[in-house]
């Protein structure tokens, strides 16, 4: 599929660094937000009754942003009778026009930035640069796997021998089911469906439990632009109840996931356990990602590129830098630059302009954080944490920090938050970190700052990890620029927004004709 040149372009940003059309668009956001938000199951024939369950403001507890209504199990069972029933027609509606509906929904989604801005705002506590870059990769998204979809299923006649037609066909497997992750509850959860649905598969959706309202108002437009409604059904519920019942179903061909790696596995056996063909399962899991830093580097680019990677967005990204290895000759340097630079972030409301870094998603990541500091501040060295206002007492925040480490053994698994640890190596271990890092299991981003070619090179060789950034951030990943997936414990593959992913949700057919 390497050859496919993938015909579009990503979707403009915008200038956030200009004062006018910042404060324009703020504006904007604030008058589209609403306390009346809600969200239900999109499952046609089915009842939704009473009055639904609180959604609140991850930067403001007491606010209430609206109501959203889990799914229960005779729901999901229409769900799945629903899907069944409209994946034939689907699958049979020809790519160019599947395609057209997912441009169209992009398109939208573009003019309606504000909303799903406010939304991620108040729903997710995201901030605003956060929300703008969500919206756009949900764009990518939707016209990239549209895009790819006209060209892989034109049939394609293969060479033979004379007296023979051979063609290769590619089609939808069969009901998808697609379980996003709250941190990424546009982008994600729009890329899943749209590569789903552009192959051909009818879509069972399931949000996080943390960001119903905007998995319902993504839903809501796939359907105005065109999608039909049984074609794409909305299920928001517990993993129990929804995500567990709709996994273990004969009648799903495939999951796609992103999301922890011990639900990942989860998943697998239940694919696995049933009675059915063997399913399909895409994964995209956690890492424990490392920056790797040498003496050659520039320390004032080491610690802009680390604050990026290790805090933007509360370092609640599968992408973050968890552990900075630093060479000792610059470490001392680094460290109190980096402790400097920290003391600069602003930690507070995500909807104000000012804001760096917002509150993590709720009180449970709230707690784990918690937890994780107290045992930094026992056995590691802390290096900075950064002070926050009074604002923050109700809502989920937590005051982004470093800790000096020794060795990475000390990270017992994946800390999803900010939090960034810091080990320095000698010039005589650098294999020595590369194993280290591998060991881990997980390889999902690394990042490298060196401005040494060999050194450079011998680590983006040795490394098993998806995304290498070399002098740069390591977050933020672009929709057919950086393709982006890990492996191992990182993730099944192939990688989202790449060439690779869309295939995955088909199934191939040949026809030989005897001419
Ligand atoms: N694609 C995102 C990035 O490059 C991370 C996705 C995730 O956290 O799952 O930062």
């Amino acid at each position: 599929y390497r050859s496919f040149g993938i015909d579009r372009t990503n979707s403009m940003g915008i200038n956030l660094a200009n004062d006018d059309q910042l404060r324009a668009l703020a504006e904007q956001v604030n008058a589209a937000a609403r306390t009346d938000w809600r969200a239900a199951p999109l499952v046609p024939g089915a009842n939704v009754s009473g009055s639904g369950l609180a959604v609140t403001n991850p930067a403001d507890r007491r606010e209430v942003v609206g109501q959203w209504h889990p799914a229960d199990s005779a729901t999901v069972e229409l769900a799945l009778k629903n899907a069944v029933a409209a994946q034939d027609a689907w699958n049979a509606t020809p790519a160019a026009s599947r395609a057209t509906i997912l441009e169209h929904a992009a398109t939208l989604l573009e003019e309606r930035m504000p909303q799903y801005l406010a939304l991620c705002t108040k729903e997710a506590g995201k901030t605003l640069a956060d929300g703008v870059a969500e919206v756009r990769e949900a764009v990518d998204f939707l016209r990239y796997y549209g895009a790819q979809a006209r060209k892989l299923f034109a049939p394609e006649a293969l060479p033979g021998p004379t007296g023979e037609s051979n063609t290769l066909q590619m089609s939808g497997r069969g009901v998808f089911v697609c379980i996003s992750p709250w941190n990424f509850p546009l982008a994600i959860f729009a890329g899943q469906i749209a590569a789903a649905l552009a192959a051909g598969n009818a879509v069972i959706a399931k949000p996080a439990e943390q960001t119903n309202l905007i998995g319902y108002y993504a839903v809501k437009l796939l359907h105005e632009a065109g999608i039909p409604e049984a074609v794409l059904q909305f299920l928001p519920g517990d993993g129990a109840t929804v995500g567990a019942a709709l996994t273990r179903d004969a009648r799903i061909a495939g999951v796609a996931f992103t999301g922890s790696t011990d639900t990942a596995r989860a998943i697998n056996r239940a694919l696995a356990a049933r009675d059915a063909a063997i399913g399909v399962l895409i994964a995209e899991t956690g890492g424990q990602n490392a920056l790797i830093a040498d003496s050659s580097s520039l320390p004032e680019q080491v610690v802009k590129d680390a604050i990026a990677s290790a805090f933007t967005s509360a370092g609640q990204r599968c992408s973050a830098a968890r552990v900075l290895f630093v060479q000792d000759d610059i470490a001392d340097k680094v460290t109190s630059m980096l402790a400097g630079a920290m003391a600069e972030l602003k930690v507070g409301d995500p909807g104000l302009l000012s804001t760096d870094v917002g509150p993590v998603i709720d009180e449970d990541a709230l707690s784990m954080l918690k937890e994780h500091a107290a045992r930094m501040d026992k056995e590691a060295t802390r290096i900075a944490e950064v002070t926050m206002d009074g604002d923050a007492a109700h809502g989920s925040f937590f005051a982004p920090r470093a800790y000096a480490l020794k060795s990475l053994d000390q990270l017992h698994k994946e800390i999803f938050g900010p939090v960034l640890h810091v080990i320095r190596w000698k010039a005589d271990q650098l294999d020595a970190v590369i194993d280290a890092i591998n060991a881990t299991g997980y390889g999902l981003t690394l990042g490298i700052h060196s401005r040494i070619d060999e050194t450079v090179d011998k680590i983006a060789t040795r490394i098993k990890v998806g995304n290498c950034y070399v002098n740069r951030n390591q977050i933020g990943a672009v929709v057919g620029v950086q393709p982006f997936g890990g492996q191992n414990l990182s993730g099944t593959g192939p990688k989202a927004g790449g060439p690779h992913y869309l295939p995955r949700f088909t199934t191939e057919k040949t026809v030989t004709v005897n001419t």
